[in-house]
């Protein structure tokens, strides 16, 4: 009887045989119809509260898909026991406000962004496949990027298989206010696959993860974070925010990797492990202020203010989020 009721806690693997992009549900590698199964990237409940089924999105080789269009094959077992129970739990945990965000557990929040995260991803990939398209800096042949998500997916697989992170928490997230202009759309997201930060925003609220780095970054940004919670952030306080979150994902040199305990007769749960291979000694390479005034240009793009602006002190770059003294600023216009 106990051996009926035991989950299945084996693993896959779709790095192993580079079967990303085969016709197989994502979660268990179960051969399927893409046509037929499959789980759009954002849940039905995300393109109906926020109208966003027909809106364009911009793939890496410039061509547009729509958030409808965009999908992963996924098996009916895995769509509708894992993939639609996780997406009703964070959809009820927003239906009031989206700061219901906050009241989610991590790994939830984890496995949420995760999921969208790991959907572009595939369909990045897949668009690299077809024939006519030669990407300048095709994914598929970047390594690191690769061995980093091959990572990721396996603390993404508890979504399917039952799963404790033993003592650590394999990605930062943090969660924040922002104030935003009328014409500011509802809902908005920024993926970069190479530092691994993807952003989700859900009216005035922000959720932002670097989502391989074993909460890294949330403990050097500590102070920083618990600032940016004091008020809602203006929008360029929120890119300030995020160019710190990007560079210092950037910086981070020790990537995790993570273990299943061997699994005995009875058991419920896979626990991870993980272990950090910083073979240099430091867990982030050294901060470059112009390197980081190039990322803060980038996000500050929106409001033109240019690197020489930025650098005026170049031992210490422009901030909204602080101001002379140190403290954290209260922005309500943009220019002040
Ligand atoms: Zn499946």
């Amino acid at each position: 009887m106990a051996a009926l009721s035991s989950p299945d806690l084996t693993l896959y693997d779709p790095f192993a045989r580079m079967q990303l992009v085969a016709p197989a549900c994502f979660l268990c590698g179960t051969p399927v119809d893409p046509a037929r199964d499959n789980v759009p990237v954002f849940a039905p409940w995300l393109t109906q509260r926020y109208q966003l089924a027909d809106k364009e999105i911009r793939l890496l080789d410039q061509s547009t898909s729509t958030f409808r269009e965009l999908t992963i094959p996924c098996c009916p077992r895995c769509h509708h026991a894992h993939v639609d129970a996780l997406e009703a739990r964070v959809e009820a945990a927003t239906a009031e406000d989206p700061a219901g965000l906050r009241e989610l557990d991590e790994q939830t929040l984890f496995l949420w962004l995760g999921k969208m995260f790991y959907g572009i991803f595939v369909n990045e990939l897949a668009r690299e496949q077809e024939p006519l398209i030669k990407p300048r800096y095709p994914l598929a042949e970047n390594r690191t990027l690769f061995s980093r998500f091959r990572s990721f997916f396996q603390v993404l697989q508890a979504l399917r298989v039952p799963m404790h992170y033993d003592d650590f928490v394999p990605g930062s997230l943090f969660i924040l206010d922002v104030d935003l202009g009328p014409d500011e759309p509802a809902f908005a997201y920024e993926d970069d696959l190479a530092t691994m930060v993807f952003s989700v925003r859900l009216g005035r609220v922000v959720v932002i993860g670097c989502l391989l780095d074993n909460d890294m970054l949330r403990h050097v940004m500590q102070r920083v974070y618990d600032d940016a919670l004091s008020r809602p952030l203006h929008p360029v306080q929120l890119a300030e925010f995020k160019a710190r979150v990007y560079y210092g994902a950037y910086l981070l040199s020790a990537i995790p990797e993570f273990f299943p305990r061997p699994v005995k007769p009875g058991d419920t749960v896979l626990v991870m492990d993980t272990f950090l291979d910083d073979v240099t000694g430091s867990v982030f390479s050294p901060w470059d202020n112009m390197a980081y005034a190039q990322t803060l240009e980038e996000l500050w793009l929106p409001w033109q203010i240019s690197l020489r602006d930025i650098l005026q002190n170049p031992r210490e770059p422009l901030s909204y989020l602080y101001d002379a003294d140190g403290q954290p600023r209260t922005l309500t216009t943009f220019p002040l």
